[in-house]
């Protein structure tokens, strides 16, 4: 492979275009207007100033990554790629409008890969007449840091096709774990469901939104609180996902939480709005609480939960225990995986008080 298409160059999209040119690959960059492409060239310059700025490259490597890049609005540009990622929004109409434009532009030989985190790969596909050359290749944010990638298969999917998306991840520094097509996929299937049994906690008045976060900093050694990551996930991206979930799996327990519902329904989607379950009219700072038996509480039937989730996704065959470790680790900043908190309490969930 030595030319790569990036379709869409928001948040995601400029980071991949980074990752593949970082890794000496000619990259093309496309986005539907002149305005969204000079957002993509700025947001590249801006990570890229950072990263000299810090000493993580000179600017003289700076300045070769950036003219490995063309940009451009026409999706004929992309005609001799190896391989294009589509990053544009996580609206199934679109990326299906958009596969279907790829295949008419692209080379048959190409392999077109979509970075979405939810939406059924197999669906994408089927908006083009190359489905076994169509795979997901989910990125975690952002992506030039994160090392974890998620290769997902449909059942058309071509064997090699996947060996070789697979390969390349691995030479782009990235730890890739190879799955199958499912809502959430490894990593959003098992945080999301673990961020909205948080919500429901609070729904039904068994706990606050402060000893829940606290808890699980402090007990769990989470990175941050449940509440404190769905405000800077996005309540209204975590509903879309899990209702995804939900219409997969039928579960109640995987549908939206109602104090999720509650706060996109009038505009609080978080960070991003400036209010979520939290307001960021001030710097935030991180919840405490002093209840020690609540924060237990709390911490047993949260992490029980999400082991039982790991456990299920390991026992259904979807994935092995040491790509849900990993995932969980690289792709969320979780201490240990789920199978590694299993194996350290030597217990498939902790006593219950
Ligand atoms: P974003 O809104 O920041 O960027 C989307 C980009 O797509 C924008 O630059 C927009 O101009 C462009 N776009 C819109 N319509 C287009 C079209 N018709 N053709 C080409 N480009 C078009 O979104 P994002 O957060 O970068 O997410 C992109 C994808 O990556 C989604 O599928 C999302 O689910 C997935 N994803 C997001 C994250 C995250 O943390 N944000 C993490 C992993 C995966």
């Amino acid at each position: 492979m030595e030319k790569i298409g990036v379709v869409g160059l928001g948040i995601m999209g400029a980071g991949i275009v980074e990752v593949f040119a970082k890794a000496n690959f000619s990259v093309v960059g496309i986005a539907e207007s002149d305005a969204a492409v000079e957002l993509g060239q700025s947001n590249l310059a801006k990570s890229l100033n950072r990263a000299v700025s810090r000493e993580k490259i000179t600017s003289e490597q700076a300045a070769d990554i950036t003219a490995r890049v063309s940009w451009g609005t026409d999706f004929a540009l992309l005609k001799d790629c190896d391989l294009v990622v589509e990053a544009a929004p996580e609206i199934m109409s679109l990326k299906a409008k958009i596969f279907a434009e790829l295949d008419s532009h692209v080379k048959a030989s190409a392999i077109l890969a979509s970075n979405t985190s939810s939406l059924s790969v197999t669906e994408i596909s089927q908006a083009t007449n190359r489905r076994s050359r169509v795979v997901g290749l989910h990125f975690f944010n952002p992506a030039p840091v994160q090392k974890f990638v998620e290769v997902i298969s449909t059942d058309h999917s071509d064997s090699d096709v996947i060996s070789t998306v697979v390969e390349l991840a691995k030479s782009l520094g990235k730890e890739p774990a190879q799955i199958g097509d499912q809502p959430g996929f490894i990593v959003n299937k098992l945080l999301l469901r673990y961020l909205n049994h948080a919500v429901r906690l609070i729904d039904d008045g068994l706990s606050t939104r402060d000893t829940i976060d606290a808890a699980m900093r402090e007990l769990a050694h989470f990175p941050m609180g449940p509440l404190e990551l769905l405000d800077l996930v996005g309540l209204d991206t975590s509903v879309e996902v899990l209702n995804t979930i939900y219409d997969d799996t039928g579960l109640d327990t995987d549908g939206p939480a109602s104090g999720l519902t509650a706060r996109v329904n009038i505009g609080d989607f978080g960070r991003k709005s400036g209010k979520g379950f939290y307001s960021y009219e001030q710097p935030h700072v991180a919840a405490t609480s002093d209840d020690d038996m609540a924060k237990s509480r709390v911490y047993v039937e949260l992490l029980n939960a999400y082991l039982d989730s790991a456990r299920e996704m390991r026992d259904s065959g979807y994935a092995t225990e040491s790509d849900i470790n990993l995932g969980m680790k690289l792709g969320c900043g979780l201490p240990e995986g789920p199978f590694e908190t299993i194996a350290r309490i030597g217990s498939d969930r902790l006593p219950v008080n």
